[in-house]
């Protein structure tokens, strides 16, 4: 890249406005304070997408816009119940995850089967065992298993093993039951509840020596519902047909505000809209930003963009995801299989005189993966040596705005800005968009083929 005295000028008014600016924290007050709780389907959800549109067009982004999409939704009934009714008759607190279908009245009552952290390898060892029964699992991650086990992994091996029931046992301390979705954009099959950890290990606890046998009642309803993506960008000089994006998304659960996932991401990207707006002039490429909705229940939003926008999808150069901003430190980037970035982010951090860790790990969890299943280089505004920092609270009632700090918003958002300035510009980028046959085959290495199919998941073959 050019090491143009230019941006070093430009980098000193990004950073000297990103650092006496208290805008990131004012937006991530607003979204949770006063709108609240986002969840998909909700008003909470609606009005976060007005402001995030508001904010847009005050920091003069081009063709602000919403992109209305339908999806399949889900609405929460009555407080879901779980009762011991054997060895005791004892009723604990629990939450309904989301696209959990209504049991009627009477509920699903059934023996738990406890698979512990939910392994594949446990799944398999139990089989046949596990038909008929409730299965409780664990929200840890197996150590054994070298990658991601998520909710959806568990719940979709406990559907395909003939569970009636599944119950999401949180592995962090704090009586918080963890919520997320069961099926991703669809009604889920078999009921699924959440409980926190301590409200797991007492329902145990008095069961010992005996096969639990408890009842699960749900009352929610799946209905078709409709969302939007928020999108504005700043029109390139030069090359306005080449693309960088910058997106995260704005919806969030309903137990909680959800200031770290993802209030405090989605305020790193306006923040880094307002800060290059004020640079536009020096942008040869087109920058876009979207704010996506329906993440939470399956990366619906992002879907719908790149189902909407198929023919830009070769001209976008990376697409930058923000997603749970985390108190990691530096903040730096983390690709999904894209080692050859590194040397370029190496050289970034030579330039911009700070460090900027570099991760490379493929993640099917957040907005970048449809643009990822397309071909598209992407990565995780983050640090490796923590991806899942705040996770702890993710998910939770916990996940409160008191715990993000101003100062990974600013070193965010201002990383971004300054690392956008030079990519906008670069004649030279390291990075080919992968071809179908090599997502294909990147996908069979990282056993997603199978995964997205346990979990009924969207994946090539949907795109
Ligand atoms: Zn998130």
């Amino acid at each position: 890249m050019p090491d143009d005295k230019t941006y070093l000028e430009i980098d000193k008014l990004i950073l000297g406005d990103a650092y006496t600016s208290n805008e990131p924290g004012d937006n991530l007050l607003v979204l949770c304070d006063e709108i609240g709780p986002r969840l998909a389907g909700t008003h909470g959800e609606r009005d976060a997408a007005r402001f995030v549109a508001d904010r847009l067009k005050s920091y003069g982004l081009d063709n602000v816009a919403d992109e209305a999409f339908d999806y399949a939704g889900w609405h929460r009934g009555e407080p879901a119940r779980l009762n011991l009714l054997q060895p005791a008759e004892r009723e604990f607190p629990c939450i309904s995850l989301p696209y959990c279908p209504p049991t009627g009245p009477d509920g699903v009552a059934a023996e738990i089967i406890n698979l512990g952290d939910g392994a594949p390898e446990a799944f398999k060892r139990l089989g046949g065992d596990i038909r008929g029964k409730i299965v409780y699992v664990s929200s840890r991650m197996p150590p054994q298993v070298h990658r991601w086990v998520h909710r959806g992994e568990k719940y979709g091996r406990a559907v395909r093993a003939g569970a009636v029931g599944f119950i999401f046992v949180n592995h962090y301390d704090g009586l918080l039951p963890a919520t997320g979705a069961l099926r991703f954009g669809k009604a889920a099959e078999i009921p699924g509840i959440g409980i926190a950890r301590e409200t797991g290990e007492e329902l145990l606890r008095r069961s010992k020596g005996c096969k639990p046998v408890v009842r699960i009642i749900t009352s929610d309803t799946n209905e078709p519902k409709a969302s939007c993506n928020v999108v504005g960008e700043l029109t390139g000089t030069q090359k306005p047909e080449e693309i960088i994006v910058v997106g995260g998304h704005y919806d969030s659960h309903d137990l909680c505000t959800s200031a770290n996932d993802n209030a405090a991401g989605l305020t790193v990207v306006l923040e880094t809209a307002r800060l290059l707006a004020a640079h536009r002039q020096h942008l040869a490429r087109t920058v876009r930003f979207i704010a996506f909705g329906c993440e939470e229940i399956g990366l619906i939003g992002s879907h719908e963009y790149v189902a909407a926008h198929r023919d830009e999808m070769p001209n976008i150069r990376v697409m930058f995801n923000s997603d749970c901003l985390t108190n990691a430190r530096p903040k730096g980037l983390v690709f999904h299989a894209w080692p050859q970035a590194e040397g370029y982010v190496e050289a970034l951090a030579e330039q911009l005189k700070t460090p900027i860790p570099f991760g490379d790990i493929v993640f099917a969890y957040s907005d970048h993966f449809p643009f990822l299943l397309h071909g598209v280089p992407t990565a995780n505004v983050g640090n490796l040596s923590n991806p899942f920092a705040g996770r702890g609270w993710g998910h939770t009632a916990a996940d409160t705005p008191d715990k993000v700090s101003l100062v990974d918003q600013r070193e965010s958002a201002a990383l971004l800005a300054r690392m956008i300035l030079r990519v906008a510009n670069d004649d030279e980028w390291p990075l080919q968009q992968r071809s179908r046959e090599e997502v294909e085959a990147l996908l069979e290495a990282e056993e997603l083929i199978e995964i997205l199919d346990i979990e009924d998941a969207r994946s090539l073959d949907d795109e």
